[in-house]
């Protein structure tokens, strides 16, 4: 279920996401048999390369899991891949790489001309490739599909008027925005888990679940590349787009179908019931030296400014007003050079009542995003053996053990498959771009005006700023675990 013959051009060919991202899963995807041989994939770019230059850049980042079966279609792959070198900004290039689609066209004997144009490309050149597309490429026998790549603008204004500037080239239901977060494994399977079990489904709400945090943590700091960073801080990076993206899902009304277009309209719904963010009620903090003093400050990259204020953590509460979730804090907490890295969905439910139980700590399910994706369900259950104790136990699915010869794909996968299959349930629709930036602006313009606060230092590998543990509680988060000696794995006593 593909479309054959599909042309898949690739701007931006000799960068870094070309070569880490799109041309691995393009091949990923024809490994596992979900790229037709029929597809012709052309790099573009401006770099003079060869057809071998272009090969040995992407070759060491191809995944070969199972070994010579896998690296034995590696060759295969080659021969659908091409590379076509010119300029974005003049038809010349544009007209060379139309005759060379023709001539792979009919060399196949295709007469239906599917294109998927994929633009891995700095913001600078993306309007006037995509123009030029428009003009030179764009041919009617077929579909085109155009996946673009975040930033979606910086602000409200910048990315209303990128949306301006593309909507009279291409049908919405013609582009593809890329937020990567929503191809990842637990995120695609949020709304099953949601609304294909009961016992979730029912509890899910403010009846039952005091808190939700969802967390980004990442054990690097910008490591001499915190120039491009320093311009756009940890909430553009990771918290309008991908975070944002987890929070509509978890939190959204059931859609009713799991239609594309059922789907983002209850996206779209659910972020415009969301309350501004409260400027006074957040957390921003900024990395120094670790404590043994081995890892730098973020000052200390000498690719940022000097005396920068940019933030690398922060910590924000949502409020969603709405029978569903009014007064339930959702927390959304996000940092570079943490004491670890991973992406996890925390919920905390309600105590149960008082009386039976001295203290008993609430249930949580956590969601691990990444890495080792798991769904557990912290609950309590009687030590085992004569003791009339309770203890906190948990019910795992860890996908490591459960699922372990299935082939989980890599986002870019998953998500280019959608594109090519027209499939827009996992890419951001134009209004929800609009309705995010519409709640973040406000905040981001305080934070980088006059009146910004001082984001607080926290030590590189700390778990984030001081004041954390008081902000969690602050918003409804009980912290138990310590308390209760939980441990995993599971071991018993003696
Ligand atoms: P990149 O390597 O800097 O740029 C891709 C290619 O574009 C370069 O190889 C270069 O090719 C051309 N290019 C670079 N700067 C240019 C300029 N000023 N004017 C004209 N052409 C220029 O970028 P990237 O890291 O691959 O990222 C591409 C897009 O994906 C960006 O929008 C980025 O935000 C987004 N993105 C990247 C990643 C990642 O992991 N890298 C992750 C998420 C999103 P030629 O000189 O050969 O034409
Ligand atoms: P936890 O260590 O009990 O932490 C619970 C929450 O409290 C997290 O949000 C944590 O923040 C926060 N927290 C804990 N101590 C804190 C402190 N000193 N300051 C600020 N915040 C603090 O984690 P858990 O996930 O509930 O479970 C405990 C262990 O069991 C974990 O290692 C977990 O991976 C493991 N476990 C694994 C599986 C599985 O792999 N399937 C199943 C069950 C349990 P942070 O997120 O920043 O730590």
């Amino acid at each position: 279920a593909f479309e054959k013959n599909t042309t898949v051009v690739v701007f931006g060919a000799s960068g870094d996401l070309a070569k880490k991202k799109t041309f691995p899963a393009l091949f990923g995807l024809f490994r596992e048999g979900y790229l037709d041989p029929s597809t012709r994939i052309i790099g573009y770019a401006r770099s003079a390369l060869s057809q071998e230059e272009l090969q040995e850049r992407i070759a060491p980042h191809l995944a070969t899991p199972k070994g010579d079966a896998d690296a034995a279609k590696i060759p295969l792959f080659w021969k659908m891949l091409s590379y076509v070198h010119g300029p974005y900004d003049t038809d010349e290039g544009f007209t060379k790489l139309n005759s060379h689609i023709a001539e792979l066209e009919t060399q196949r004997g295709v007469t239906t001309s599917h294109r998927l144009y994929y633009l891995a490309l700095p913001p600078s050149v993306f309007l006037t490739v995509a123009a030029n597309i428009k003009k030179v490429l764009y041919d009617p026998r077929g579909l085109t599909r155009v996946i673009v790549e975040k930033p979606f603008g910086h602000d409200l204004k910048s990315a209303r008027a990128l949306q301006a500037q593309l909507a009279p080239l291409f049908k919405e239901e013609e582009l593809f925005r890329i937020d990567h977060y929503l191809g990842k494994e637990l995120v695609k399977n949020l709304l099953v888990l949601r609304f294909g079990n009961q016992f979730l489904n029912a509890s899910w709400n403010k009846d039952n679940i005091q808190s939700i945090q969802i967390s980004f943590k990442e054990p690097f700091g910008t490591e001499g590349r915190g120039g491009y960073f320093d311009s756009i801080g940890i909430i553009r990076d990771v918290m309008q787009n991908h975070l944002l993206q987890i929070l509509t899902l978890l939190t959204m009304e059931r859609p009713a179908s799991f239609d594309p277009e059922s789907i983002r309209d209850e996206k779209v719904k659910v972020l415009k019931s969301m309350a501004p963010i409260d400027h006074d009620d957040i957390l921003v903090g900024q990395y120094g030296k670790s404590l043994d003093g081995t890892k730098p400050s973020y000052l200390d990259d000498e690719t940022v400014t000097p005396g920068s204020k940019c933030i690398t953590f922060a910590a924000m509460s949502f409020k969603i007003q709405n029978e569903r979730w009014e007064g339930v804090p959702i927390i959304m907490r996000a940092g570079k050079a943490l004491n670890e890295g991973k992406v996890e969905i925390r919920l905390q439910y309600k105590a149960v009542a008082s009386g039976v139980f001295n203290n008993i700590p609430n249930n949580e399910l956590v969601i691990r995003v990444q890495p080792d994706p798991a769904v557990y369900m912290k609950f309590n259950a009687k030590t085992p053996g004569l003791s009339n104790a309770t203890q906190v136990t948990d019910l795992d699915l860890t996908y490591s053990l459960r699922y372990k010869d299935f082939w989980i794909p890599e986002a870019y996968e998953v998500l280019i498959r959608d594109a090519l299959l027209g499939n827009h349930s996992n890419f951001v629709r134009d209004d929800e771009l609009d309705v995010s930036w519409k709640l973040f602006t406000p905040l981001l313009n305080y934070l980088e005006g006059p009146d910004a606060p001082q984001p607080e230092i926290y030590p590189y590998g700390a778990r984030g700023p001081a004041g954390l543990i008081d902000y969690l509680t602050k918003h409804n988060y009980v912290m138990y675990s310590k308390k209760n000696n939980y441990t995993w794995p599971v071991t018993s006593p003696e």
